[in-house]
């Protein structure tokens, strides 16, 4: 045997800079910067859907209505509840020879505001929130904060609302103990030190100069919501206000080898999907990209992965075509596109270095997820990680294995095991994130560009 041989023998990938190729630098900065711009505009669900729509009209999707009659190369997308979206290109091939799936996630941890979440207490007016999904409570205080979604009035109509994000416009915040105080708080569990019903947002501080009555600060600040959205106290009640970090997408690093940014978990890979369906022309298999809502809390609900509204748009494709949507899911593969942990040396102890993501080494690819023995996970077969580890191989796509840390450490799942309920061979991959649902996350860019690169091969497969 040669040494090159015997090195062939060996699983030793080099570092994703030492093997980049140097015609695709400026695809890949390109390819951030656009990314960069979509998340500064895409802070809810709502908004990806938003953005999305914009980005995809402009690539000559239209909407689907049902009943639509499709030729192979039309481009399609529906909207789910204005949270969720579905885009497809149709193949050549029709759909009993399946579909190329891609389904990522675009909720984020974060604070929704409670039903009735307005009070004042010491003459400041607070709005109360109730987290939503895996949040490190600590995290949140002190960190600027933007309040953006849907109010629905007391006569129907409907009110969105975005403050904080223009320059111009207050943001909100909420407090924490200053250390001269704190000794008691110190002594509690991270988990502990802050607790929920603690986080409360501070919204105002001038009263109502001309009323008499109590709660003056409160009442000042209804009157600043009425005069800008028409709202009263009660119409909380239908909204959905979310507050969420107030931070722009920025390059972090001397070398702006990464972006930081709210959200990464995971608009990073929507957004890789979205890119490579909306280059698609004629692919032989129809592509379908998805934007999931409620992953962060099970995929439930109509806007969740768990809703048959996935169903019913795939089975009015096929229904187009004469193909029974059970033998389409049958011979459809999809890449579960969600975010994996990213190996951190400030917490080494948590990792199992030998299979671990690390940043820099391309999209990783998780056989399975979930938590005390690959409970919740669906497992992927050798066959499905065997195919997509070939397709990315051949097609210049870096990519790691990735499990998220050491077996007892903890765990957690995706949208995989919902489709692969569905019947339908699924993988997980996605981009290694550091910090993952904290208010600022990281990545690395190379890894998004992978990620996007093997999404296109992944669609673009016959
Ligand atoms: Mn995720
Ligand atoms: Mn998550």
């Amino acid at each position: 045997m040669t040494k090159e041989e015997k090195k062939a023998l060996l699983y030793s990938p080099d570092h994703g800079f030492d093997r980049f190729p140097q015609d695709e630098k400026e695809t890949m900065h390109t390819y951030c910067e656009n990314y960069k711009a979509f998340l500064n505009c895409s802070k809810t669900e709502r908004e990806c859907v938003v953005s999305a729509v914009r980005l995809a009209e402009e690539k000559g999707f239209v909407p689907y209505r049902y009943g639509m009659k499709l030729a192979s190369g039309d481009k399609v997308y529906c909207i789910n509840r204005a949270k969720g979206i579905m885009l497809a290109v149709i193949g050549e091939k029709d759909l009993s020879f399946g579909a190329n799936i891609a389904a990522a996630h675009t909720d984020a941890p974060r604070l929704d505001i409670k039903p009735n979440p307005l009070y004042e207490e010491a003459e400041l007016a607070y709005l109360k929130t109730h987290h939503y999904g895996g949040i490190r409570k600590y995290q949140w205080v002190t960190v600027p904060l933007e309040l953006h979604g849907k109010i629905v009035r007391r006569d129907g109509s409907e009110v969105s609302v975005s403050i904080g994000a223009d320059p111009d416009e207050p943001q909100l915040v909420i407090s924490d103990l200053l250390p001269h105080l704190g000794r008691e708080q110190g002594k509690k569990p991270l988990n502990e030190a802050i607790p929920s019903e603690s986080l409360n947002i501070l919204i105002g501080s001038w009263p109502d100069k001309e009323y008499d009555g109590s709660d003056r600060v409160k009442l000042a600040v209804l009157e600043l919501l009425h005069e800008k959205y028409g709202i009263t106290e009660e119409d909380f009640i239908s909204a959905e206000l979310e507050a969420v970090p107030a931070v722009m997408a920025r390059d972090i690093g001397l070398d702006r080898s990464m972006i930081g940014a709210y959200g990464h978990d995971d608009r990073v890979c929507a957004y890789a999907e979205l890119a490579a369906i909306l280059q698609l022309e004629k692919p032989m298999r129809t592509a379908v990209c998805i934007f999931a809502d409620k992953e962060e809390i099970g995929s439930e609900g109509v806007s969740g992965m768990q809703s048959e509204e996935f169903e019913h748009f795939m089975a009015e494709l096929c229904k187009g075509q004469n193909v029974d949507l059970r033998d389409c899911f049958a011979a459809s593969f999809c890449i579960s596109a969600d975010v994996t942990a990213a190996y951190d040396p400030n917490f080494s102890e948590v990792y199992e270095r030998r299979n671990s993501a690390y940043l820099n080494y391309g999209i990783g690819l998780c056989k399975y997820t979930g938590s005390g023995g690959k409970g919740g996970a669906s497992d992927a077969s050798a066959e499905a990680v065997g195919r997509i580890r070939s397709l990315f191989n051949c097609n210049g796509v870096f990519w790691q294995m990735a499990e998220m840390g050491k077996t007892d450490a903890g765990g957690g799942g995706t949208v995989a095991k919902y489709m692969a309920k569905r019947n339908i061979d699924t993988l997980d991959a996605g981009v290694p994130v550091l910090s993952m649902h904290a208010p600022f996350e990281v990545v690395s860019k190379l890894d998004c560009y992978m990620t996007y690169k093997g999404m296109k091969v992944f669609f673009e497969q016959n």
